[in-house]
């Protein structure tokens, strides 16, 4: 037994040896592609020309349901048009229905939607022209109905609540309401009183205080069922609604007319797809997706994500051409989709990229001036619940973006500013990242002030920035489409590396947990159990950081570097065993200091029921927001309002890593493990009435 261990020990140590001196790990260079390869890449990459298609792509009104004559139609058909203009071969429309009614998988479909122009008038008490959609098209809600009206303006206040409505009569009338979420306004006032339409002034968000005009878009949300009653709506910005508010505040008597001249219809949610087919593993993909959709302008969101794409795609293409990479291994899938509705139709009928899609990144708002949209760089990683490297191989190029050799001529100079973050939804790489599909999948974008408002324009796109990001993107795609045995042995000890520093950053989190507990009298009885439960995260961390390493086994053939990737996920059980026993001896010490008893957690009814149950999941594809609203009573309901604080933070990336976590395997106790070692504490009885409350709707089975 010891004999042969040896020589096991033996035969790797030439590869151990040779690890030292990979050339890429050096301290001066300290990126996964050599220099040279980075220097092309950034002379390659032009921001000034991805800031030029977006600002083209930024003219559509691209409202994702669409259909014939509409203006996401005619983006989808300019850009596919363009993709053929650089010689890429594999460019598709895939056109999926929409009307309302359809449903992929728990996703309903949206309705089409094409828009010709849309006016609002006051009337009385002055004649004066309040929105008009050539102007902004943001002023009018997507997905109103065809109507021309005239009728008294009838204020309801923040118009979201029955009391709002207490002795006002708006059937057939106009709603006026203030404090933004116009969907939930129209909601009320339409589709339940029969209001012809609502106007609606902007939320109280803080950070929005300072532009007055600035409106935010209201997307209206009609099923297959309320296409016919939809009406229409307004949005006002915050020095409209101050006017208007003022005019019933003075005991005036509003009447305007409005005429919209849109349709709701059988339309469809086109996708645009382009391949560039590997050569030696064309069955391995990389999915390289940013969501084509948003109002006119939506510069940053996400004309700039969409705009990378393509100048990506030109990137690629070029570099081959002139000889400067190789042709690519594995196979790019571009994706510029109908954000989450659109990506849920588009998987429903791509099912087989389960087994082809090795990862993936979504592109979302890559282009932020930082100063003018109060912002930096975020990276928001894949979940737990999905195993891979692409994180870490991204993480590992966020320092080269530091140089000043990424400003471009019309771009700012402001440094590179970034955050790494947990896994958080929001967008497309929800539906990827889904265990029905398990493609580890990033979000690389910016927070933004002017997100979905009329003044996510251009002039917040900063071409230093889309030059940074897609010179990011671009690094990461190649390292990955290219790897070969010696880049994978590579990327799993960069794997390996940040694994390492993840767990002890890890260990701080539960110690400082525990010393608040111990310090704290209300809580300190409670220290017990936060100990048990954080004890286990050591080596739960240990064996999801070894199962990302075990990943890049798919980027080589050959078995001795199998084996080393494989003792390399190994190598991080030893280092669970340490950080168990750093949290032991803080333990002690705060036990000696702050008096408290040492005794062991008695487990209750709870921890027992969770270590018992097995939940699997019986569903394809995410939940969607509104699957639990649809499923269960009110009074169901009613619990989650009154208990969310069982679950600690995150509450949305937490229920979905949840579900996402539900393989008939894991109990639930151990999901509840996982979840609070990726974010923070989870009350167990939260992650058990949730699953309760699945397996009630017939959502989950347990095992
Ligand atoms: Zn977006």
């Amino acid at each position: 037994m010891s004999g042969k261990k040896h020589t096991v020990i033996l035969a790797f140590l030439p590869v151990f040896l040779f690890l030292f001196n990979l050339p890429g790990l050096s301290q001066d260079h300290p990126y996964l592609l050599d220099k040279e390869l980075l220097d092309i890449i950034q002379n390659e990459v032009s921001g000034e020309r991805a800031w030029d298609m977006m600002s083209k792509i930024s003219r559509f009104h691209r409202i994702r349901g669409g259909g014939d004559g509409s203006d996401y139609n005619r983006c989808v058909e300019f850009l596919a048009k363009e993709l053929k203009a650089l010689g890429i071969k594999d460019v598709l429309i895939k056109k999926y229905k929409a009307d309302g009614f359809k449903k992929y998988f728990l996703w309903p479909s949206l309705v089409g939607w094409r828009v010709k122009e849309a006016e609002l008038w006051m009337v009385k008490p002055r004649k004066k022209l309040i929105a008009r959609f050539s102007n902004q098209a943001v002023s009018l809600m997507p997905y109103s109905q065809g109507a021309e009206v005239e009728s008294e303006v009838i204020f309801v206040g923040q118009g979201k609540s029955d009391s709002d409505y207490q002795g006002k009569k708006v059937q057939g009338k106009l709603v006026f309401a203030v404090g933004g979420n116009g969907s939930a306004v129209h909601r009320q006032a339409v589709l339940k009183r029969g209001a012809v339409g609502v106007i609606v002034g902007p939320s109280d968000r803080e950070d929005r205080l300072e532009f007055p005009d600035l409106i935010e878009v209201s997307r209206l949300s009609p099923t297959g069922e309320e296409r016919a009653k939809t009406g229409f709506g307004f949005a006002l910005s915050r020095r409209q609604q101050k006017e208007l508010l003022s005019l019933f505040e003075s005991g005036e008597s509003v009447v305007m007319r409005a005429r919209v001249d849109a349709e709701l219809f059988d339309g469809d949610m086109p996708v645009l797809e382009a391949k560039i087919i590997g050569k030696d593993y064309p069955e391995q993909e990389i999915i390289l997706m940013g969501h084509l959709d948003h109002y006119k302008p939506g510069a940053n969101d996400n004309a700039s994500g969409s705009a990378g794409l393509f100048e990506m795609v030109r990137n690629i293409l070029a570099l081959i051409e002139k000889g400067d990479i190789p042709p690519l291994k594995r196979t790019l899938r571009f994706l510029w989709l109908p954000e989450m509705h659109g990506a849920a139709a588009y998987l429903t009928e791509h099912q087989d990229l389960k087994e082809k899609g090795i990862c993936g990144m979504n592109l979302d708002m890559i282009g932020e001036d930082y100063v003018l949209c109060r912002s930096n760089f975020n990276l928001f990683c894949s979940p737990y619940s999905v195993p891979g490297y692409i994180d870490d191989v991204l993480v590992n190029f966020l320092r080269w973006l530091e140089g000043r050799a990424f400003f471009s001529p019309r771009g700012s100079k402001h440094r590179f500013n970034f955050r790494v973050w947990p896994y958080s939804g929001g967008s497309d790489h929800v539906l990827f990242n889904d265990s029905t599909f398990s493609i580890p999948t990033p979000m690389l974008g910016h927070g933004d002030v002017f997100h979905h408002t009329n003044m996510d324009t251009p002039d917040k796109c900063d071409p230093t920035e889309m030059k940074r990001i897609i010179s990011l993107a671009l690094a990461a795609t190649l390292c990955v489409a290219n790897a070969d045995e010696e880049d994978a042995l590579e990327i799993a000890c960069e794997v390996h590396s940040q694994a390492h520093s993840r767990m002890t950053t890890r260990t701080e989190k539960s110690v400082r947990l525990l010393h608040q507990y111990a310090s704290d009298p209300q809580r300190k009885k409670d220290f017990a159990e936060v100990h048990a439960n954080v004890l286990n995260y050591p080596r739960l961390q240990a064996l999801i950081e070894g199962e990302n390493i075990q990943e890049t086994k798919e980027l080589c053939r050959n078995k001795v570097s199998q084996e080393m990737i494989h003792k390399l996920a190994e190598d991080l059980i030893k280092q669970a065993d340490r950080e168990k026993e750093k949290i032991d001896s803080m333990v002690k010490i705060f036990i000696q200091r702050y008096g408290l008893k040492s005794e062991n957690f008695r487990q209750g009814r709870e921890y027992m029921e969770a270590s018992r149950l097995r939940p699997k999941r019986l569903f394809k594809g995410p939940l969607p927001w509104n699957a639990m609203n649809e499923r269960l009573d009110a009074q169901s309901l009613a619990w989650y309002e009154t208990n969310q604080a069982k679950a600690g933070g995150n509450y949305g990336s937490k229920t979905y890593e949840i579900v996402n976590l539900m393989d008939g395997k894991r109990t639930l106790l151990d999901i509840r493990h996982i979840v609070s070692c990726e974010y923070d504490e989870t009350g167990v009885e939260f992650v058990l009435h949730y699953a309760k409350d699945l397996e009630k709707i017939g959502l989950v089975s347990f095992e």
